[in-house]
């Protein structure tokens, strides 16, 4: 399999929404293959609702389906793991404009560290546009429905751990 066709999905993913996973798949049809880069950031570790092993084992079980997926943990720069991968991209999600302000300056700080890399942004799909993690976690703590938003092991998983608190 040649390098150029490695790309990376970074994101927190805690945790993982339908929206990100139609990226991930609509990713996993365009391009050979698909690293999905959870963020393992030390200085939020308490702030997240899962542990990136947590978040990464959502993931997994949800693309099991799709041949030329994987999920990794990351901790260091992003284009750093993407040369260590043999990635040429880094392909993120947009939603509405809120999105595009903070990824105009990500791809402009990650060209300038090594402008080989190069980002690549997918247009959310209109029924996944409104939908983040920081939305799904305060729905379910407060006992709203997220089944057709995320996977079902992440709703029940979501409901026990905010039980927990
Ligand atoms: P958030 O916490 O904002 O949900 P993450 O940091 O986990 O998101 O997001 C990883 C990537 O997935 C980002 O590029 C983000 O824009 C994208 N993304 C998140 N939710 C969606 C969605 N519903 N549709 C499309 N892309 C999304």
């Amino acid at each position: 399999m040649s390098d150029d066709g490695t790309v990376l999905c970074p994101g927190s993913y805690d945790p993982v929404t339908n929206g990100h996973l139609d990226i991930i798949t609509r990713s996993s049809q365009v391009f050979e293959r698909v690293v999905v880069c959870v963020v393992n950031n030390p200085l939020r570790k308490d702030r997240t609702l899962f542990t990136a092993e947590e978040r990464q084992a959502f993931i997994e079980a949800a693309t099991a389906h799709l041949g030329n997926v994987e999920v990794r943990i990351f901790s260091n720069l992003l284009v750093q793991s993407a040369r260590e991968l043999g990635a040429k991209a880094i392909v993120k999600g947009l939603r509405a404009i809120s999105d595009f302000e903070y990824e105009f300056e990500m791809a402009q700080l990650n060209r300038k560290l090594d402008p080989e890399i190069e980002s690549i942004y997918m247009i959310a799909s209109p029924e996944y546009s409104f939908l983040s993690s920081t939305g799904v976690k305060e729905m379910a703590t407060f006992g709203g429905d997220v089944s057709d938003l995320v996977p079902g092991p992440v709703a029940a998983a979501m409901a026990d751990r905010l039980a927990e608190r």
